[in-house]
């Protein structure tokens, strides 16, 4: 029997194969039986785990900075309080034992118990303290490799797999950007997530936010994935199926004839010369960006480098990684962004508790100034790297011209360094600053004599312009890219950098939607970077416009701040005959 389930698309058309189901979360754990003689070693592996816990909360109580908060060693006490309580360091082995089950299933009942335990007391300070206890809990499971192991090592996988999880974060998406496998659904995660744009850079199909995929879908079952309409089914019948092989084959055939525009110039049928870039996450996806015919690389998140390792890249790492983008894209711009770490991207080094609201809370280059010896290292392997290419170094998430002040600071500081050690780098590399945050965007004029260029962020730019959390799907059906407020700051952000000589791209998923190609040229945008796998259908649309044809419309469009207006013009912009 046909269960269809219906989600977001994120595109990379249409798969049909088998389910491979992933645990990962605390309230997805895996739980399997054991054997009698297995459980001393079971009880022995959770023995250890809170041993390494211990070490870890006792090396960061060790390390406390003498002018830190009161509060940080007080907190760290009270976590290895609770972890020597028999509650969380005894009972999980005594349900491993009474129950034959493994440690992670018996620490997730205890951790359940507990919880309700404290939601149960009616004092407010008490009944907060739950939330050590998670985190006290979660730092057991890191150390049971309760997580990783649960994801499949990327070589088990098979063509026609389709890995179904609850959630998949940034640091899972780098573990299988190197295995081939068919599709990707999960039942959590919004429009533009770090999941979603991996999910995109890996070209293939995938439906995020299903809710209950993962509870309704068994292990081997057969599924169809429609990443352009955002449907899974589940169990399809002989004719859903035939139905589906067709589309499929439909859209190979599109996909073949959109490879016969991949050398043609990006060029408005008035002459106009749009530059098409790349965004890529990792070093090896310089391949994918030379096949698509993308003039450089526009946005490198270099903080995927730094993801799903358990230690801070050197700066002798950094600099080999960047210096390799640099030469394979022979002498092409390769604009590499400073981490951008911090809300969805945490890496196992960083030893920050996770904010209450990480997307406000210490990221991107605030992370950086915060901590400038990492910073500073950063930027030391960037200009190293750029003796050996075309490469501009980009400042993320900056909400003030302090900010972006500090940044160049500090890369001067570096570069100094540089000279006085005798490495060579290219004096002239050019700076950037990304409008991603509306503050920004309002006094990007501020900012313009002291970069070479701007990179308009849309996924951020409308999560903080519309309040809308980019990774909750519960408010998916806001995010609006043709949200009146949205345009008049990337507007605003164009026409400031026009106005004063510095060039101006947007690298947000904006910019890889045909659908908006010809809003941003009518915008007054001349360079676009995006996932690889949407550069030739944005370059149809380019190949397909002229510029005089789509002025008024557009010019319509940014004067009106009526939904439904802007809704119908954007479907004249893009109606026929030159789309
Ligand atoms: C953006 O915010 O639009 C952007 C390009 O950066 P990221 O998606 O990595 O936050
Ligand atoms: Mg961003």
């Amino acid at each position: 029997m046909n269960i269809t389930l219906h989600g977001v698309a994120i595109g990379g058309g249409i798969a049909i194969g088998r389910a491979h189901l992933i645990s990962r979360s605390m309230d997805d754990v895996a739980h399997y039986g054991l054997e009698e003689k297995d459980i001393p070693a079971e009880m022995a592996r959770f023995d250890e785990a809170v041993r390494a816990t211990r070490k870890e909360l006792e090396m960061l109580w060790g390390s406390i900075p003498e002018n830190a908060p009161a509060e940080l060693g007080a907190f760290l006490s009270l976590h290895i309080m609770l972890l020597g309580d028999v509650t969380i360091s005894r009972e999980p082995r005594e349900i491993i034992e009474k129950q034959h089950c493994n440690a992670e299933w018996a620490l997730k009942l205890q951790c359940d118990l507990l919880v309700e335990q404290f939601d149960a007391i009616e004092e407010d300070y008490l009944r907060e303290r739950k939330n050590d206890v998670l985190q006290v809990v979660e730092r057991i499971f890191k150390n049971l490799d309760g997580h990783t192991p649960q994801l499949p090592a990327p070589g088990d996988l098979l063509d026609d797999t389709i890995l179904v999880a609850h959630d998949l974060s940034p640091a899972d998406m780098v573990y299988f950007k190197d295995s081939s496998f068919a599709a990707f659904v999960t039942d959590v995660g919004g429009a533009t997530s770090h999941t979603a744009i991996l999910g995109r850079s890996l070209d293939l199909p995938s439906v995020i936010a299903l809710h209950h995929a993962r509870e309704l879908i068994r292990e081997e079952e057969q599924i169809i994935v429609d990443g352009q309409q955002g449907v899974l089914i589940i169990n399809p019948d002989e004719l859903v199926l035939s139905e589906y092989r067709r589309r499929q084959r439909a859209w190979r055939d599109a996909k073949r004839k959109l490879s016969s525009i991949r050398k043609s110039d990006a060029k408005t049928k008035d002459g106009t010369v749009i530059e098409l870039l790349a965004n890529i996450e990792l070093p090896q996806d310089v391949e994918v960006v030379k096949g698509s015919g993308a003039a450089g690389v526009g946005l490198f998140r270099s903080e995927f480098l730094f993801l799903g390792r358990d230690t801070l890249p050197t700066e002798d790492e950094q600099f080999e990684a960047y210096r390799k983008v640099a030469e394979d894209m022979k002498g092409l711009p390769v604009t590499i962004r400073t981490m951008d770490l911090g809300a969805d991207k945490n890496p196992k080094w960083l030893n920050h508790d996770v904010a209450d609201n990480p997307a406000l809370g210490l990221t991107g280059i605030r992370l950086c100034l915060a901590e400038p010896l990492m910073f500073r290292a950063q930027l030391r392997a960037l200009l190293r790297a750029s003796h050996y290419g075309k490469v501009k170094i980009l400042f993320p998430m900056l909400n003030s011209l302090g900010e972006l002040k500090q940044s160049i600071a500090q890369l001067d500081y570096a570069k100094q360094e540089l000279h006085a050690e005798g490495l060579p780098f290219d004096e002239k590399v050019e700076v950037g600053a990304m409008i991603e945050i509306p503050s920004a965007a309002l006094v990007v004029g501020s900012f313009i004599k002291y970069v070479d260029f701007l990179s308009i962020g849309t996924n951020d730019l409308i999560q903080y312009t519309l309040a809308i959390d980019r990774n909750d799907d519960s408010v998916s059906h806001l995010y609006d890219p043709v949200h009146p407020a949205v345009l008049k700051l990337i507007l605003h952000t164009i026409r400031t950098g026009i106005k004063g000589g510095v060039p101006v791209s947007v690298c947000g998923e904006m910019a890889g939607d045909p659908r908006l190609t010809r809003l941003l040229l009518g915008m007054g945008l001349r360079k676009f970077s995006m996932h690889p796998a949407s550069l030739l259908s944005v370059k149809r649309m380019v190949l397909n416009t002229h510029l005089d044809d789509i002025a008024p419309i557009a010019g319509r469009m940014l004067r009106s701040e009526d939904p439904d207006k802007i809704a119908d013009l954007l479907q004249l912009l893009n109606a026929e005959p030159d789309a």
